[in-house]
């Protein structure tokens, strides 16, 4: 069938040339007509480039290799070249992943199909795990604060301090199960299950009932099976703030926490980290000689500075930090006022340091306010004397129809999108978001058990990337994810969506380029990047795999 209308089109296109000559000649005044019968015969040619002679085997195959080169990776993710080092690992790689990969499907356990908490262990025994492990990621430029650091430690360390008393009762589902209280003021014991308990004390009372505290504490503060229902998953960041409300807010809890945060950041190959902080910020009370002290907002900002230079001291002496302050979508403090407000005032805190990169809101766009509501009290802001504030805005963390906040970031010049997932709903915004070099921080482990993209293969970025979008990778809210770092998100993202060394070259690369750091700490960083990225290549030459 087709090579009878492939015969008839030629025949048309011979006698539509005939005509079109005809014309030019009888009625040579008419310039239009012969731009336009010159378009239709450089149509009719590209239409005979393209469309193979079904005849010929060859044929079929040059062309389908031809039409193959006509759609390469575009712009972005094309940038980087390879030297023979680079692909000489490109190609180690790829080879193990796609052994791995025959293993996981003749097993039906394809890890980026299924949900991240199943299949973390199996990540974990993937013979390039430890190479992502080590490689440079430059900066992580999308995680939220008081999810930033690991759940493990919360349970493993804060849990057992000497100040701590874990919440408990004997309904099941119970709110007070797994809040943890820090007080100096040891709270009443009934002898039971029924209110607050040093972890050992809750430990023994329910290990004799054959309960394991630590597998309780792990079920309440991460997801797990029993959080199927994207709702459901939204409520378990309620959780987590309700369970730990204290986290952020006692200052040596928070120290610690943070500490041991940006230490699991520098211990994943990460040097730069910018964290989404709730404004207003926590206020912090310690117990000094027996009584209550509290502190400031101000306070509150410096001890992430603190915790920035504990890792200076002793791991990396160019570990660096920004926070983009954050409002709650729809939440009574969270107007845009008030946080941009805030991002004025804290920026003036620590001179010199460029802590406040700038201000974003977050929460479920679903079910919360859009940005577009927002619009407003941001332009009457922005038109007030003082620096311009730089926009990091959430946006197209949705699947669903009808989420339109990708627009209201674009045109109010956001530096970043967080997410963007749905951009695939919105085609027309790509030429701009490619042209105003506004990265999309896609978070892939995020996404999967929002429920936004279940099976990893089937996320769009894939399609973004080939697209010549500018993108990076986030982690968004690994203590609540079960997640460390990046190399889960960097494993997930090369297994699902088939990267190669260029691709996560740059990815790594856009982190510094797309970062908040000012124009010189940028390419020292990046210069720095570079040489660490030399010195994993060489090593990835030397494994045996
Ligand atoms: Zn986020």
């Amino acid at each position: 069938m087709k090579r009878t209308l492939g015969q008839a089109g030629g025949k048309f296109t011979g006698l539509a040339v005939v005509l079109m000559l005809a014309a030019v000649l009888f009625f040579p005044g008419i310039g239009c007509e012969r731009l336009k019968a010159e378009k239709l015969k450089e149509a009719a040619g590209q239409n005979q480039r393209l469309v193979p002679d079904l005849r010929s085997t060859n044929d079929y195959f040059q062309r389908r290799e031809k039409l193959l080169k006509t759609i390469p990776v575009q712009g972005f993710f094309s940038a980087p070249r390879l030297n023979a080092s680079e692909t000489n690992v490109d190609r180690l790689m790829d080879q193990v992943r796609s052994l791995e990969t025959s293993n996981f499907n003749r097993l039906g356990q394809f890890p980026p199909a299924q949900m991240f908490f199943h299949v973390r262990p199996a990540i974990e025994g993937s013979r390039l795990f430890p190479i992502f492990q080590r490689l440079p990621k430059g900066g992580l430029l999308h995680v939220h604060e008081s999810s930033s650091g690991r759940s493990d430690f919360v349970i493993t360390n804060i849990a057992r301090r000497a100040d701590c008393y874990i919440g408990w009762s004997t309904q099941p589902g119970g709110p007070r199960r797994g809040r943890l209280k820090f007080t100096n003021a040891p709270p009443a014991d009934d002898g039971g299950l029924n209110g607050y308990f040093p972890f050992s004390i809750l430990e023994a009372r329910l290990r004799s009932q054959g309960v394991v505290l630590t597998d309780e504490l792990r079920h309440l503060y991460m997801l797990d099976e029993t959080d199927l229902q994207e709702d459901k998953v939204w409520a378990a960041f309620g959780t987590w703030w309700s369970l730990l409300p204290d986290l952020m807010r006692h200052r040596p809890v928070l120290r610690d926490f943070l500490r041991d945060a940006f230490q699991t950041f520098h211990e994943d190959g990460i040097s730069h980290v910018e964290l989404r902080v709730m404004v207003p910020v926590a206020t912090m009370f310690d117990y000094h000689a027996g009584g209550l002290v509290n502190f400031s907002e101000r306070e509150t900002l410096q001890e992430y500075l603190a915790a920035r230079d504990f890792i200076c001291a002793r791991f990396n002496p160019h570990f660096s930090i920004r926070l983009v302050l954050c409002g709650l979508r729809g939440h009574t403090n969270s107007d845009a006022a008030t946080v941009l407000g805030k991002v004025r005032e804290y920026g003036n805190y620590f001179p010199g340091e460029h802590l406040i990169a700038g201000c974003d809101f977050v929460g479920n766009e679903d079910g919360g306010r859009p940005t577009l509501a927002e619009v407003p009290a941001i332009r009457a802001a922005t038109a007030q004397a003082g620096a311009p504030i730089q926009f990091y805005f959430h946006a197209g963390e949705s699947a669903r129809p009808g989420n339109d906040n990708l627009v209201d970031a674009v045109l109010l010049e956001t530096k970043r999108i967080g997410h963007g997932f749905n951009l695939f709903r919105l085609p027309a915004l790509e030429p701009l978001i490619r042209t105003n070099r506004i990265a999309l921080e896609i978070c892939p482990i995020s996404n999967q058990l929002l429920r936004l993209s279940p099976d990893l293969r089937t996320h769009p970025a894939a399609g973004y990337i080939h697209r010549g979008l500018p993108c990076v990778l986030g982690s968004d809210d690994p203590a609540i994810f079960g997640n460390t770092g990046l190399s889960y998100d960097f494993w997930e993202a090369y297994y699902a969506w088939g990267l190669d060394l260029r691709m996560l070259k740059q990815f790594a690369e856009s982190s510094l380029t797309f970062s908040a750091l000012e124009p010189d700490e940028k390419s020292a960083a990046l210069a720095r990047w570079h040489n660490q990225w030399d010195a994993w290549v060489r090593w990835v030459e030397t494994q045996s795999f």
